[in-house]
């Protein structure tokens, strides 16, 4: 035991390695916390917890201690069975994304200045077009999260005007977000069709008949429920025939997905993806950038160019704009999506859905070779996970 806390490296020797020397934290509070984290270790050893400590032991455990000093946010893991979890920040960002984030954003960067042209420029015009592209649309614009698009867009569009939603997809997502009360909010007048269960076309024809002022057409993604048994509701498909030219189709996909994601896996249930409902005729999609789609925290309205033009125009566009980390991390996400193959196998969210059980199982044989069983017991079960975040509520993955 002597020998073990002998080799405890001194307050001073600690202060100057160099990893504990360069961390941005007040000398002071540096030795409070070594002296804590020494305080700790000792108790270990007289406690027989710790058997070996190395120099480098120590420093880490300093290095962990300082690191969290300041910060409320810190990693935690996830062990919910939940892939999304939005308590636990929804999507893990591939790692090239937040090497993009960092790359650039040390210094000054080109966010509101067009190189070529030696002019001010566009804050989200290169993402617009990464995205029009890649989903096949005109045009898109991009926001703080899905929720601001459904709000911008029906207030652009819908103020003062009236919007058919199915009874069947007036839901609430999160707590906070619900659609009648978002509809009032934005000064767009709902007009409830069918039922709970079941909407039929004809609910749709009807209304539209009875109430020529009716311009907006809004189908709203159920994504945190599922009704089940004698059930039916009108598709993207349906709703673009019977609108005429003057109404406006609108889609909030909520999770939104690029890739369809039972090609990967069997138990996952096949659903649109973005580009999906742009070619069955939606005149706009809004969806957001951390659930299905894996990145980071951004909502996008992707669709017709003089719709995303009058959205841009709003006054109120200026209050829901993202920052220069989103558009860079964006960037870089959607730069991943051009490549499947590729967006699959490095974007975490897609990884984890379309992992194998055996795969899975792998990865559990290698924590347990790896954990000591002395504090906490482990062992292997099987499960079944879900994917989380709004998104198919009824699908479960082997675990
Ligand atoms: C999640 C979700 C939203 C809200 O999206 P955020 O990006 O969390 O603001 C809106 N509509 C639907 C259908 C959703 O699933």
């Amino acid at each position: 035991m002597n020998d073990l806390l002998k080799s405890i490296p001194s307050v001073n020797k600690l202060l100057n390695n160099n990893e504990i020397k360069e961390f941005p934290l007040l000398e002071n509070t540096k030795v409070e916390i070594i002296n804590d984290t020494i305080e700790q270790i000792r108790l270990g050893i007289f406690e027989n917890k710790i058997s070996v400590l190395t120099e480098d032991d120590t420093v880490k455990k300093v290095l962990d201690s300082m690191f969290n000093y300041n910060n409320h946010l810190s990693r935690v893991i996830n062990g919910t069975g939940t892939i999304v979890h939005t308590n636990l920040g929804r999507s893990v960002l591939p790692t090239e994304v937040i090497q993009n984030i960092v790359n650039a954003n040390m210094g000054y960067s080109n966010l509101e200045f067009d190189l070529n042209l030696g002019q001010r420029g566009q804050r989200d015009e290169f993402i617009s077009q990464q995205v029009a592209e890649l989903v096949g649309a005109e045009a898109a614009c991009v926001v703080n999260n899905n929720a601001a698009a459904v709000f911008i867009t029906l207030n652009t569009l819908f103020k003062n005007k009236k919007v058919i939603v199915s009874r069947g997809e007036l839901v609430e997502i999160g707590g906070s977000f619900r659609i009648p009360e978002i509809m009032k909010a934005s000064g767009a007048k709902l007009v409830e069709v069918g039922a709970t269960n079941r909407t039929h076309f004809s609910d749709y024809e009807n209304a539209i008949q009875e109430d020529e002022k009716i311009l907006g057409l809004l189908k709203v993604h159920a994504s945190n429920y599922k009704i089940e048994g004698f059930t039916s509701s009108v598709s993207i498909n349906e709703l673009a025939k019977l609108k005429n030219e003057k109404m406006i189709l609108v889609e909030d996909q909520g999770s939104g997905s690029f890739i369809n994601l039972a090609k990967y896996n069997a138990s996952v249930q096949p659903e649109n993806t973005v580009s999906d409902s742009i070619k069955q005729g939606v005149d706009l999609i809004l969806f957001s950038c951390d659930k299905l789609l894996g990145g980071i925290q951004a909502g996008i309205i992707a669709g017709r160019a003089d719709l995303i033009k009058k959205i841009k125009k709003n006054q109120l566009f200026r209050t829901f704009r993202v920052n220069k980390l989103v558009l860079s991390g964006l960037e870089t996400l959607l730069n991943i999506y051009k490549d499947e193959s590729r967006a699959i196998k490095t974007i975490p969210t897609l990884r984890m859905i379309s992992e194998k059980p055996s795969e899975v199982e792998k990865r559990v044989d290698k924590f347990l070779s790896n954990i000591s069983q002395s504090v906490l017991q482990f062992k292997k079960v099987k499960t079944e996970a879900t994917i989380g975040g709004g998104s198919m509520p009824q699908t479960k993955l082997e675990s």
